[in-house]
């Protein structure tokens, strides 16, 4: 590992507290972060080193599962960390930043590699990379490294426009585009899963495989976010970029060599071949929710439409399934079908596999019992692998009935996906970030289905709050024969 020094913009803000310090804090605390490394919070707020620190701490209380009053550790830790005021749009500001950069590097004997986190609103992202540029804050004799947070844009010409401004500034090698989605646990094994299990892999195709489900189910609602949801939908907040890297990791081709500009170029090649969809056939392909009112876990929960600082017309889409076909030679025929919302019955974010099965037409008797081979990836808030077989239980006279052969990770003890993240972008590591390339793809794909919502080409379905979306989203695997696992 190199020195380096981390400088993140946005450190008073709710990402940094919750994620970014408890990430850092447990890399510390695993000795992962083995060179010299300084911390610089930049926020627009008046704040002392020592206030900051205060913060610091207080943020490791609520969020860190490993916080200890009086750990020795942990007063190393905030020793580390030290705050700059700054409003990000005034260049003038950045001189003090530079300063306070080069005062520390030379203190802790970092050799000038340089991380910038923009842990800001998006309207900032093109104002401070142009400010980094301008103050010569990214000039140095190590390496620089930008880490962008979502959302990257808000369509195609959006992303591209925004993609153009980072790119004056830094390279595309430079830039680490978080999402955090990739750095769960269960997503990072759908590589391993495959790759490593021969057995598995001889399975992964259209011969053996008759469809795919990805589901990101939330049992919340909009919560205090209105004014951002009402921007995005499910299709921006979940679907354009968490549940279509998913479909990229679940279908991707092992690459012959496992390196990360292999496993993103793999990666792309499943956006390429995804069947491009048109204003025509949107509405055969995509089904739109909003959730109504209903009950969850017991307790009655408000309409979307009823919601603080939603408007009662609006018609924002707070589910969204999709059947998608990639049309190459390994899924040719093979639907995948994918689904997200808020004010679920669950909250669950997993991957089926169903398998081709032959046996219901083989035993005539086991028409009933036998069911489909299906591998489950459960990603969160559980982790775990199962694999659900027909056995005969002698006890029923011989009738086949469904098993199920679990693995489950230990959980708590697992790193959190910030903390990996944030560690591969320390270490130069770009496999589990969003490669340009992907994000313009998979933006070009969900283009038509935005502007068909924005025209209101497609119905906006009503779903119960505690249900799993509209009944349309069933009737989409009813009419080829499947149900949703
Ligand atoms: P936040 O509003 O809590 O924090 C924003 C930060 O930006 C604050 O520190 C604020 O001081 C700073 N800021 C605002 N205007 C500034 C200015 N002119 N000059 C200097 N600093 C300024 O936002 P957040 O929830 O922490 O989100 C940060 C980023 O992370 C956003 O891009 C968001 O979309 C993304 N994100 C957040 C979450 C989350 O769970 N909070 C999840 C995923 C992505």
């Amino acid at each position: 590992m190199d020195s380096f020094s981390f400088v993140l913009f946005g450190a008073t803000g709710d990402l940094a507290k919750r994620k970014i310090f408890p990430a850092l804090y447990n890399l510390f605390l695993d000795n992962r972060l083995t060179a010299p490394f300084s911390v610089i919070g930049l926020g627009r707020r008046n704040w002392t080193d020592e206030v900051f620190q205060f913060h610091v701490k207080n943020s490791l209380n609520h969020f860190s599962r490993r916080f200890k009053e009086h750990d020795a550790m942990l007063d190393d830790f905030l020793q580390i960390f030290r705050y700059c005021a700054l409003d990000v749009t005034n260049s003038e500001g950045y001189k003090a930043v530079h300063e306070l950069i080069l005062s520390r590097e030379k203190e802790l004997g970092i050799l000038g590699n340089r991380v910038f986190y923009l842990s800001v609103s998006p309207e900032f992202f093109g104002i401070i990379t142009s400010n980094i540029e301008k103050s010569g804050i990214g000039v140095s004799k190590g390496w620089k490294r930008l880490v962008i947070e979502k959302p990257f844009g808000r369509d195609i010409t959006s992303a591209r426009e925004l993609n153009k401004k980072l790119g004056q500034v830094f390279e595309e090698e430079e830039i680490y585009r978080i999402d955090h989605y990739l750095g769960k646990q269960m997503v990072q094994n759908l590589e391993a899963l495959k790759l490593a299990n021969p057995m598995l892999q001889s399975l992964w195709d259209n011969k053996n495989i008759s469809n795919i489900q990805i589901t990101a189910s939330e049992t919340v609602g909009v919560e205090e976010r209105a004014a951002y949801y009402e921007q995005a939908g499910a299709i921006r907040d979940m679907f354009q970029n968490h549940m279509l890297q998913m479909l990229m990791m679940v279908a991707m081709q092992s690459p012959e060599h496992i390196n990360p500009e292999n496993i993103r170029k793999k990666k792309s090649d499943i956006m390429k071949h995804l069947r491009p969809l048109n204003k025509k056939n949107t509405a055969f392909h995509v089904v739109r929710g909003q959730y109504g009112s209903g009950e969850i876990n017991g307790e009655q929960v408000a309409a979307y439409i009823e919601e603080p600082g939603v408007e009662s017309s609006s018609r924002n889409d707070t589910f969204v399934a999709a059947r998608l076909w990639i049309d190459d030679y390994c899924w040719c025929g093979v639907p995948f079908y994918i689904r997200t919302g808020k004010r679920m019955k669950e909250k669950s974010t997993r991957v089926v596999i169903e398998f081709k099965s032959p046996i219901r037409d083989l035993y005539e008797d086991n028409k009933k019992t036998a069911v489909p081979n299906l591998l489950i990836i459960e990603i969160s808030p559980n982790e775990s692998v199962s694999l659900q077989l027909n056995l005969k239980n002698p006890a029923k006279y011989g009738k086949t009935e469904p098993v199920i052969l679990q693995f489950s990770a230990p959980g708590k003890e697992a790193p959190e996906a910030y903390e990996s993240l944030i560690f591969d972008t320390l270490r130069g590591d770009p496999t589990f970030f969003s490669h340009w390339e992907e994000v313009e793809l998979s933006w070009n794909w969900v283009q038509p289905i935005l502007e068909a919502f924005k025209d209101n080409t497609l119905p906006l379905h009503s779903y119960p709050a505690g249900s799993m979306g509209p009944e349309a989203a069933q009737q989409l695997l009813a009419g080829d024969g499947f149900i949703w696992w």
